[in-house]
């Protein structure tokens, strides 16, 4: 309880509930939205196949929506807006490294159409969108607490809304449909139960809430670094500017920059795959964020006939370099001398 109310009052979300996880808390999310099957969920494929999966657990069916490009990693709210039939019930975004999507023109698609929004705000706590903390902009936040996350407890996640009626959904279905919590039993409050919905047992545990109670004290000084990480990179990689675009490089929000990405310009994914390895072999760590969901063996019959051109581009030629709040600008030099030999 208190990891959760200290997370919702750093949101400014009225409620949040603690689940054991990110994969869990959309799964409730589409659930307690009364998504189910048939519905079309309009979706990225350029984020963790988590997202996808999570549609396919409810029996709907995902609509891969393609990116705005290189520059900017996240939906594009002009085609997501042509992806909308009778069929669509709710769009879930993704907010890439804690860059937030294109929040008033997809909000404006979902009032329009009347469409449901789920947040996947794994990369983004305390990042914001013209002031407000992503997460809480659509019905549903979704936030991740795994280790390689900006917030860990091990396992864990969070689901952040302002509606009182979803969130006594997701606190029903969290913890097995039952009308009493243990906690609630076990103190002699209640002897007696009853089971109203067809729950699970998404429970986070409390020994990780009190890992994320101390995790969240560290937070914000830990964004602040890694801002200054980011814009030793910014600077310093504009002299390969022919080569390499940084993406979101207008954005002046106060972001999580959970990873940094960039893509290649001009290049294949065998050059990309080249590139890495030689600075693997430098001694500089990459990854690659992310290969697209839509062409994963299990989507490719949700994918027939979509132009996926951008987050096809993006999954062959992004490279993410090193990006954690103890780097040093010395570090980032090394970094990037490493890349301009790679090239
Ligand atoms: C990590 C991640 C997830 C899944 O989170 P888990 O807590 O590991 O289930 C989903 N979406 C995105 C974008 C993620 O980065």
């Amino acid at each position: 309880m208190e990891f959760e109310q200290k997370f919702a009052k750093m949101l400014n979300a009225n409620y949040a509930i603690s689940v054991s996880n990110c994969t869990t808390a959309l799964h409730l999310a589409y659930e307690v939205l009364d998504i189910g099957p048939g519905d079309e969920v309009i979706c990225p494929s350029m984020s963790f196949v988590a997202t996808v999966n999570a549609i396919r657990y409810v029996n709907a069916v995902p609509v891969f929506c393609d990116v705005k490009g290189i520059d900017d990693l996240n939906l594009d709210p002009e085609k997501i807006e042509r992806l909308v039939t009778e069929k669509t019930k709710a769009i879930v975004v993704m907010h890439f490294a804690g860059f937030p999507c294109d929040m008033d023109s997809i909000m404006t698609i979902a009032h329009k159409y009347k469409l449901r929004v789920v947040e996947d705000a794994c990369h983004g706590p305390l990042s914001e969108y013209k002031g407000r903390k992503l997460g809480t902009i659509g019905d549903i936040g979704c936030f991740s607490f795994f280790s390689n996350k900006n917030i860990s407890t091990g396992e864990g996640g969070m689901m952040v809304t302002n509606d009182k009626e979803l969130e006594k959904q997701i606190r029903l279905k969290r913890s097995h449909g039952m009308t009493t919590m243990s906690f609630q039993r076990a103190s002699g409050h209640s002897t007696e139960y009853d089971v109203v919905a067809l729950g699970y047992n998404y429970r986070m545990d409390d020994l990780r809430a009190s890992l994320g109670i101390v995790q969240l004290d560290k937070l914000q000084d830990d964004l602040e670094r890694r801002r200054n990480v980011r814009s030793w990179y910014e600077n310093k990689l504009q002299k390969l500017s022919e080569k390499v675009v940084v993406p979101f490089q207008n954005n002046r929000e106060f972001v999580s920059n959970y990873v940094f990405p960039i893509v290649l310009k001009d290049s294949n994914k065998q050059y990309r795959d080249d590139v890495r390895n030689k600075m693997h072999a430098l001694g500089v760590q990459t990854s690659v964020h992310y290969p697209a969901i839509h062409r994963f063996s299990i989507y490719h019959e949700f994918a027939k006939n979509r132009n996926m051109q951008w987050t096809e581009y993006i999954a062959d030629n992004e490279i993410t370099l090193p990006m954690y709040a103890n780097l040093t600008e010395s570090n980032i030099d090394f970094i990037v001398e490493c890349l301009q030999e790679s090239l």
